[in-house]
């Protein structure tokens, strides 16, 4: 498989500049915000109420008096990605995942999350979790997905208990034109992040489709809503044999097609956009703070072997 057309190492995405500095917009800047104030901002963008019931978001380390002036997005909060942000002298590291997600009755150094929160704590770094609550926004995960592939009339696929009509988990829209399912496939793999996992396809490479579902990060439980939605091809992550198989058994003309990506290419691309919208926030509150996207490639698979692959 060849790589893809974005590379993680220059910290950007498809062109996007993943670097802003929110400084000077209103006027008198009160120089780099107080974490307790980034935590405001971040509850404007993504409510914790749009959270799943058994998610774990909001903020894991860190003092809400501390001055924060550099701010580093990733998708997991892994020791290497913690390692990019003590370097980077960031005071608060966002991650999509939750670090801790289950209960702990204990965080000796002697386990890697263990080791994960002693390094955020010993180096006065900061991390917040912005999960479910960060998939379910309106420029949410799946929202980002849905506009990198150019959907149209987008909707969720399930509408958020405690939220707008507009939020929700994954998303439906239309292409402005058919494809034929190989094209489509080539789209998703060009907007992605590199990984090696590339892009698995089931279905007629030249069938047509048209109406897109999309869920970022594991997708397997929405293939009620994503039939209803009549959609033509389904795209998501962490698609494993039995619910894959059984989909296709029951589809109706063949479709929904699958698309089955890297879950931390899926959510990746949601980073700049998040980065992008917390620096207008913060900006407009004429705080002095530098966002960036982490350029750690945390999808856990390192190569694959395929027959006859390119
Ligand atoms: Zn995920």
């Amino acid at each position: 498989m060849e790589a893809a057309n974005t590379d993680l190492s220059d910290g950007s995405a498809g062109g996007k500049n993943t670097e802003s500095t929110a400084a000077g917009g209103a006027e008198t800047p009160s120089g780099p915000p107080t974490l307790g104030m980034i935590l405001l901002a971040v509850e404007e963008l993504w409510p914790e109420s749009l959270a799943e019931e058994w998610d774990e978001v909001g903020l894991v380390a860190g003092h809400p008096s501390a001055p924060v002036s550099r701010i580093l997005f990733a998708v997991d909060p892994t020791l290497e990605v913690i390692e990019e942000a003590v370097e980077w002298g960031a005071g608060l590291l966002i991650t999509h995942h939750p670090l801790l997600l289950k209960g702990v009755t204990s965080v000796a150094a002697t386990t890697a999350k263990g080791r994960a929160v002693h390094r955020l704590i010993e180096s006065g770094t900061g991390l917040l979790t912005v999960h479910t609550n960060g998939d379910s926004a309106v420029g949410g995960v799946s929202d980002v997905l849905a506009d990198a592939l150019g959907l149209q009339n987008v909707a969720p696929l399930t509408q958020a208990a405690a939220g707008l009509p507009e939020e929700g988990i994954g998303r439906v829209g239309d292409l402005e034109e058919v494809l034929t399912l190989g094209d489509f496939a080539a789209r998703v793999f060009g907007i992605l992040p590199a990984v090696a996992g590339g892009v698995r396809v089931s279905g007629d490479r030249d069938g047509l489709v048209r109406r897109v579902a999309v869920c970022g990060g594991a997708g397997d439980s929405l293939f009620g809503e994503v039939r209803a939605s009549n959609a033509d091809v389904y795209l998501t992550a962490d698609l494993r044999h039995h619910p894959a198989s059984e989909a296709r058994e029951a589809a109706v003309n063949d479709r929904p097609y699958l698309i089955d990506v890297s879950h931390f290419a899926s959510e990746w691309l949601w980073l700049p956009a998040a980065a992008e919208a917390l620096g207008n926030v913060l900006t407009d509150q004429g705080h002095d703070v530098q966002i960036r996207v982490s350029t750690t490639n945390s999808d856990p698979w390192d190569f694959i072997l395929t027959p006859g692959g390119d």
